[in-house]
């Protein structure tokens, strides 16, 4: 026998984020009731990942589950917020046990790793799309912006933009990666983690941060233009990781690094003055991150290479379409 909305919701659902002290009424009634901390601001966002658009049909269940908290995740790190209660928003064919199980699992251990507390939803038929709201908090006045840089700001990445667009290829069958860089560039693609952790700690260093989603070269002009600045990129400061040079090689992994989406980074300004305290409070090495550009007056975003200006075109899916 199918089971009801309501036995569908206690079993998967009431029990599957972190326990908070601060959930007055969480799954259950009409509404969610929380106590926001005092001296904080809410934060809150929101994503929606529909099938077939967002993630390929194959796509595991609980990497549905785990991506769809990722991205809001992402999105609360950079605001250099804390994430504290989320809401699931689940459109479903069927109530399939085998499916809804793998991804509570996949939500909930992430929803854990971060004390994120599921506060309620909404469950309904339909074709496959996954809604999270995610509500968090900053101390006043304190969170990150994209409009908070300058010019002669340095920019920071994270990680190493790119991998995940060539695992979704590879995931899609568009690429075929070595045996050695297939299971990281797919796990990148399907797990992406979100640098909670590392945009709290850019309230005391950034100026301004976004999170790469779109593609490094446009998610920075995002940040430029909200600055009302312009920027310079450089093109050889790049960070490539290893598999995803042995995928495509220098120049198609350096276009996929700049094009490529889903990579759940943060991109960072920091003012010249404070490089050397971010450095000391966040080591390169232990932290991953890497400066690949700096902020200019001049609007508009120009990529170099040992300072010649490159005529870049965004081709990067070209590669292995
Ligand atoms: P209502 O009809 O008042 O919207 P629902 O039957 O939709 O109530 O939901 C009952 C309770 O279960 C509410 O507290 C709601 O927030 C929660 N809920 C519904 N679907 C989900 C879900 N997928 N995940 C978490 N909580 C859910
Ligand atoms: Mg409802």
């Amino acid at each position: 026998m199918p089971l009801s909305e309501s036995e569908l919701i206690a079993r998967f659902f009431r029990n599957c984020g972190a326990q908070r002290r601060d959930v007055v009424l969480g799954v259950g009634d009409d509404a969610a009731l929380t106590e926001c901390p005092p001296g904080m601001q809410l934060v809150a966002t929101t994503d929606t990942l529909v099938a077939g658009v967002h993630f390929p049909l194959s796509t595991p269940a609980a990497a549905i589950g785990h991506r769809a908290l990722a991205v809001n995740l992402s999105d609360l790190a950079a605001m250099g917020a804390r994430p504290a209660w989320a809401l699931l928003a689940l459109t479903l064919p069927e109530a399939e046990d085998a499916w809804l199980t793998e991804f509570a699992a996949g939500f909930g251990t992430l929803a854990r790793a971060h004390e994120v507390a599921l506060i309620g939803g909404d469950t309904t038929r339909g074709p496959l799309t996954i809604s999270v709201q995610l509500l968090g908090h900053v101390p006043q006045g304190r969170a990150l912006t994209r409009a908070g840089g300058h010019a002669g700001h340095l920019l920071y990445v994270s990680g190493s933009p790119g991998d995940a667009a060539a695992g979704l290829a590879i995931e899609q069958g568009r690429l075929a990666a070595p045996p050695q860089a297939a299971p990281y560039l797919r796990e990148r693609f399907l797990m992406p983690t979100p640098r909670v952790a590392l945009g709290e700690r850019l309230r005391e260093h950034a100026s301004a941060c976004i999170d790469v989603s779109d593609g490094l070269l446009g998610d920075a002009g995002k940040l430029a233009a909200a600055s009302g600045v312009g920027l310079e990129m450089f093109y050889s400061a790049l960070p490539v990781s290893r598999p995803l040079l042995e995928a495509l090689g220098e120049r198609s992994a350096r276009e996929l690094a700049l094009t490529g989406g889903d990579d759940y980074e943060l991109l960072f300004t920091v003012e010249p003055a404070r490089t050397a305290g971010l450095e000391r409070a966040l080591p390169q090495e232990q932290w991953n991150y890497s400066q690949i550009g700096v902020l200019r007056a001049a609007p508009g975003v120009v990529l170099t290479r040992d300072g010649t200006v490159m005529d870049f075109s965004h081709s990067g899916y070209q590669h292995f379409a």
